[in-house]
């Protein structure tokens, strides 16, 4: 598997790695000209197509190719009612810390996390008052006593329309209400039978108090989420549950949470059944697998239980997928079992019945979200990211040792030097090539300086035209990762080119 045992990529640094980042062009501070807004990213050519690679990648993997979970594409804003039904009105809150003194001001969580080494996640503001008064925490600026402030909502609120007809409205911080919210709609016009799934792919929006390690908390981001929506006495019922139910996840239980030095262990897919349901299991597992299979290596990837006191106010359980990154492990996606909660919430906030009719039990359900996977694209973008930078000592360039499916370029196209002849064939293979692939070409500056320009960038392969070229109409096709290279004829160029990406054929 590509990136797997390499040494170093965990002394970059996550600030390295920003500027990395805006160098090459993959990621920029959103109007950094006029000295930015913090928590908003623009991406650039590179960082453009990665994120679309690893998006399209994982929609494949996950919806494209299931018949029984469908897309929809819902709107950015969306009206006070969905969010007061949804709780996120009330409950969608975090806490500031003020310094009485210098007015420093903190998020709570982290500062309490960070003093005291507790999950902070989900503390009310008695128990965030109490747990300041019992440490005697204070200002680690200037030592002086905290205030805790009045809770602070997450939502980006506007309005719609104008003058009196103007009417309160919210940029969604999650993609899940648009799916709640659209649930009878779907089931009206689709032939949906339970079990199914509907997912979505877009933007949210979270007014974050402190923002921090780059792409990892923005305000602005997207997500990928499915709602798996089950008969509520059937939440175990997983046709095929058997063929996975013995594959290995690495996992951090909530009894190891509680130990001194909480280690994952592996465990059998079943036994996130038995914490969760199978339905969650079964879909937690398909998301790791997808991790593995595009470079992440099993050292690096673990789920996490949640603990009973950081659940959201809707989940029954939820299980994290952390990546380990250069400043700990983070959750790069989440899994939760919301139950009935938002279908019953909009049934009685919108007064419309939200049900289907299963034909089995010959009755009318309230259904239950058995599993949601939520999959945070800038998350997941950053750990790709970590997982393959390398800076090469033998080569003096840095190398990104991307899953050549999600690599931004598949190809670099070079003539050797600038001769007329061979730029003539190297622009033909560079045509040919980027009609179906992101090819870059590129005939500047010595060969070693193109092929460090390529890996920096993660392009899996370069195809070198040389003289030999002209007599035997064959080129250079030289490996990222081992510098291997093979020559092969012009025209057959077209046919290895798939299975390289695809992995099918090795350069040796
Ligand atoms: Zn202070």
């Amino acid at each position: 598997m590509v990136g797997n045992n390499r040494k170093g990529k965990n002394d970059v640094t996550i600030e390295e790695m920003a500027a990395f980042c805006k160098k090459k062009g993959f990621v920029f501070p959103t109007a950094e000209i006029y000295s930015g807004l913090a928590g908003f990213f623009d991406f650039g050519p590179p960082g453009m197509i990665l994120k679309k690679n690893i998006k399209e990648a994982f929609w494949e993997h996950m919806v494209r190719k299931r018949s029984n979970i469908l897309g929809i594409d819902g709107s950015l804003i969306s009206p006070f009612k969905v969010w007061k039904a949804s709780g996120h009105v009330d409950n969608f809150v975090d806490h500031l810390i003020v310094c009485e003194k210098c007015k420093l001001q903190m998020k709570a969580e982290e500062f309490i996390e960070d003093a005291l080494n507790i999950d902070a996640d989900g503390l009310t503001d008695d128990e965030i008052e109490k747990i300041v008064k019992e440490n005697d925490l204070r200002c680690p600026k200037c030592n002086s006593e905290l205030h805790i402030e009045k809770p602070l909502n997450l939502m980006f609120s506007t309005s719609v329309g104008s003058g009196k007809d103007a009417v309160k409205a919210y940029l969604r911080p999650e993609t899940a209400q648009s799916i709640f919210i659209n649930f009878k709609n779907i089931v009206e016009s689709q032939r949906v039978k339970l079990p199914f799934g509907i997912a979505q792919q877009g933007k949210a929006f979270r007014n974050e108090i402190s923002p921090r390690n780059f792409l990892f908390r923005t305000r602005e981001f997207e997500q990928i989420e499915i709602e798996f929506f089950v008969h509520p006495e059937k939440v175990d019922d997983v046709a095929g549950f058997n063929e996975i139910e013995d594959q290995e996840i690495n996992l951090l239980t909530r009894e190891e949470q509680a130990k001194e030095n909480p280690k994952e262990i592996k465990v059998p897919v079943k036994e996130i059944a038995s914490r969760g349901n199978k339905w969650q299991a079964y879909f937690v597992y398909l998301s790791y697998v997808w991790f593995l299979n595009h470079g992440i290596s099993r050292d690096h990837l673990r789920v996490r239980e949640h603990l009973k006191e950081e659940l959201a106010h809707y989940a029954k359980s939820c299980f994290d997928i952390e990546y380990k990154f250069p400043f700990g492990w983070k959750e790069i996606m989440g899994n939760a079992d919301r139950g009935q909660y938002d279908l019953k919430q909009h049934a009685k906030e919108s007064k419309e019945k939200l049900e289907i009719y299963d034909e089995e039990s010959k009755t009318k359900v309230i259904p239950y979200v058995a599993s949601e996977p939520s999959f945070g694209v800038e998350r997941a973008f950053l750990a790709f990211l970590f997982e393959a930078f390398e800076y090469d000592e033998e080569r003096e360039n840095n190398v990104l040792h991307f899953n050549p499916k999600l690599a931004p370029y598949k190809f670099g196209v070079f003539p050797l030097i600038k001769d007329e002849k061979l730029i003539k064939i190297a622009k033909e293979i560079f045509n040919n090539l980027n009609e179906r692939y992101n090819t870059e070409y590129d005939e500047s500056g010595t060969i070693g300086r193109r092929y460090a320009r390529q890996d920096e960038l993660g392009t899996p392969f370069c195809i070198t035209v040389d003289f030999d070229s002209l007599k035997d109409e064959s080129v250079t096709i030289r490996d990222r990762d081992t510098k291997n290279q093979i020559r092969v004829k012009i025209s057959e160029i077209n046919e290895i080119a798939n299975d390289l990406i695809e992995g099918k054929r090795r350069i040796s």
